[in-house]
């Protein structure tokens, strides 16, 4: 609670030395802005958020009811992974998850936390059936370096919007050994699938959970992470990111 506060006077500060311009038009935004961007580049925005298969993501017609499953997915057993993403990432989504992950302002998480959180209201998914969400996490090394986990804030701002518990005891990531850019594509899958470990929770065996990212490209995190939650008997993952970098 304190430490929201002086969070909160810090932004305000900072929004004073340094007025906002939104992350789209550059316009000048209010000294205490709710969201980075403006009325008007949050309506295009939104407008990219699309109406989808819960179980692929792929697009659904227009006028379909929600939570909606395509003809594909109906007839399949549910499967333990699901992929799903609020957007593309591209233009004004993929600036603003790029300024958060160095300019962690409450009001840009919040951006990125709204603009999820419409997504899955506009999808009409339960979030009562998830016993969590668990943000990837950094390794500590990179945690240090940049002070803060973009998909923790996002998990929180959806804390606030579902009541759903965060859970960020139970996935670790271990430290890289060797950096990402230096390996083939291989090697890296390699790489990331011993690089994240989890301490058994009796609560989490036969649970639905939510994990949770800014952005998907290859899904290789995410699928290691999954994996390592079945592993200690959680049955369904729900993979949900703001962005998918196709
Ligand atoms: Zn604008
Ligand atoms: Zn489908």
């Amino acid at each position: 609670m304190i430490l929201s506060v002086l969070r909160q006077c810090k932004d305000t500060l900072l929004n004073f030395l340094y007025p906002l311009r939104c992350q789209g038009c550059r316009r000048y935004l209010p000294a205490s802005p709710v969201e980075h961007v403006c009325p008007d580049c949050r309506d295009i925005l939104y407008k990219s958020i699309s109406k989808v298969c819960v179980v692929c993501c792929k697009e659904a017609p227009e006028n379909a009811s929600v939570p909606f499953t395509c003809k594909t997915c109906a007839t399949r057993k549910k499967p333990e992974l699901i992929f799903l993403h609020a957007g593309l990432y591209t233009g004004l989504l993929k600036d603003l998850i790029k300024t958060m992950k160095y300019v962690p302002r409450q009001f840009i998480t919040d951006t990125l936390g709204e603009y999820l959180c419409t997504f899955i209201d506009k999808q009409n998914i339960d979030m009562s059936l998830y016993a969590c969400i668990l943000p990837v996490p950094l390794s500590r090394v990179r945690m240090r370096e940049r002070g803060f986990n973009q998909a923790e804030c996002i998990a929180h701002y959806m804390h606030r919007r579902y009541t759903i518990p965060v859970n960020t005891s139970v996935l670790k990531r271990k430290n890289h050994r060797h950096p990402q850019a230096s390996l083939n594509r291989k090697e890296r899958l390699t790489n990331v699938a011993t690089v994240f470990s989890a301490k058994k929770d009796p609560s989490l065996e036969g649970a639905s959970v939510i994990l949770l990212d800014d952005v998907r490209s290859t899904g290789s995190t995410l699928y290691y992470c999954a994996q390592t939650l079945f592993s200690m008997g959680v049955k369904h993952v729900l993979a949900l990111t703001v962005a998918f970098n196709k």
